[in-house]
Parts: structure tokens; C-alpha cells; sequence
């Protein structure tokens, strides 16, 4: 993602509390507060400028959703179509998801979405991905038994890389799509990228994978 500097980015942020949560340590265990209800939550790691979650906040207007994005310039264009759409579903946390840690507790989160993650291709920085396994074991610490991966890729590398890395953290492999645009799949949301690269005759990826728990 081409980042622009954007001085204005921070005091937008810091004045719209009820949309960028400040401080979302303070509601790890908790997040139900911060919605005032009961609802399932949804969250999108590295979620950019927020199409697709605001895409799925309207489509379901029963789950709580929380988009994670670490640049300040990136969080601000998902703020401003947030601040337009006033989703009380939809929350953002502009912070690193090597953190989530610091902000989910076990069983916090029912669901994660991985869209377009940065395909880090060099082996060094296989670490980097967002589903090498100290990731996959951090999802699993803030996720339901039996909670799911939903990941998206227009990168064959990168998604033959993390089917690798479910399947050998033991993750069950419930629903796969090489060509998720000519599949049966229904109402799919698209992302930023995906629209960009799609366009570009690329074809996206997608799978479900889902964390197994002791009755499984
Ligand atoms: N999900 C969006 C989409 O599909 O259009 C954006 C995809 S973009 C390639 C990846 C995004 O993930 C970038 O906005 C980047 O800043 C964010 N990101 C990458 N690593 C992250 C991390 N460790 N914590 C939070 N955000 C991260």
C-alpha cells in the first residue's frame, strides 16, 4: 500500500473516539461494552481503508465488527467512510497486530478475516505474515473454540504458504476456492484490492479455516 503522509491523520483519529476506540486495552475481556450488546465479533486484520468491513456491517447488521490497521493514514480513509455510514456495528483500532494480545482475550472474538494480507515473498520475512504461526497461535488465543480464519489472496505464493501453515498448526480446512469470483460462493464482499486486482484480470483466492476444539 502506497502511503501518503497525512499530517491531519492523528487529531481526526483522537476526535472520533466513538469510531477509532482509544486505549482498547482497557476493554480487552469486554468488548461487549463497547457495543452494548450481546453480538457475535468479527474482526479484519490489516483492514486498509475499511470497504470491505463497512460492506459487511451493513449486510450484518447483528454481528459486531472491528477493523485492525496499524498506519494513521490508512485508519483515516476507513474513519471518514465510517463517519459517513455511522455503523454502530463497526469499530477500528489503529494499532500493530502483533499486539492483538495486549487488546483480545480468549474468546473475545468470534471470527478473523484476513483480505489481501502483505505477501512478504522474501523466506526471511516469513515471519512477517499474518499467517505464520505465531500469528495462527495469537488468533487462537482471542478466538472462540472452534473459531474460524476467513483469508482471501490474490497471491498463489502466499495463499499456498498459509494452506501450509493452517494445516500444520492443525487448523481443519473447511472451505476452499481457487477462483472465488467464478465459484458458487455467495455474497462476497469485496475489498480495496481485491476490486483493484480483480479488475487486472487476477483471480482471488479464498478460504475458511476453522480452529478444532476437544469435541471435534
Ligand atoms: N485488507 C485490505 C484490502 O484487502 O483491501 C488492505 C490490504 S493491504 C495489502 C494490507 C493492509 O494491512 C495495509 O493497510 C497494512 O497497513 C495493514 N497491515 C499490515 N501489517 C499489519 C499489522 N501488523 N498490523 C496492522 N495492520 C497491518
Amino acid at each position: 500500500m502506497r502511503l501518503r503522509n497525512k499530517p491531519w491523520a492523528k487529531d481526526k483519529i483522537a476526535e472520533n473516539p466513538q469510531y477509532v476506540v482509544p486505549n482498547p486495552a482497557e476493554y480487552k475481556g469486554n468488548w461487549k461494552e463497547v457495543f452494548g450488546n450481546e453480538n457475535p465479533l468479527h474482526i479484519e486484520v490489516g483492514t486498509g481503508k475499511g470497504q470491505f468491513l463497512v460492506g459487511m456491517a451493513k449486510q450484518n447488521p447483528h454481528i459486531n465488527y472491528i477493523g485492525i490497521e496499524m498506519y494513521e493514514s490508512v485508519i483515516l480513509s476507513a474513519l471518514e467512510r465510517l463517519i459517513e455510514e455511522e455503523l454502530p456495528n463497526l469499530k477500528l483500532l489503529n494499532v500493530d497486530a502483533n499486539h492483538l494480545s495486549e487488546f483480545f482475550a480468549k474468546n473475545d472474538v468470534d471470527r478473523v478475516y484476513l483480505n489481501f494480507s502483505d505477501p512478504w515473498p522474501k523466506k526471511r520475512h516469513a515471519k512477517r505474515r499474518l499467517t505464520y504461526k505465531t500469528f495462527l497461535s495469537m488468533y487462537e488465543n482471542l478466538l472462540v473454540d472452534g473459531g474460524e480464519i476467513h483469508f482471501k489472496t490474490d497471491n498463489q505464493g502466499l495463499f499456498e504458504y498459509s494452506l501450509t501453515s493452517f494445516s500444520e498448526y492443525g487448523l481443519l480446512l473447511k472451505y476452499i476456492s481457487l477462483d472465488l469470483h467464478k465459484s458458487d460462493f455467495e455474497g462476497n464482499v469485496m475489498t480495496e484490492y481485491e476490486e483493484k486486482f480483480s479488475q487486472k484480470g487476477s483471480r482471488i483466492y479464498r478460504c475458511e479455516v476453522k480452529y478444532l476444539n476437544e469435541k471435534d
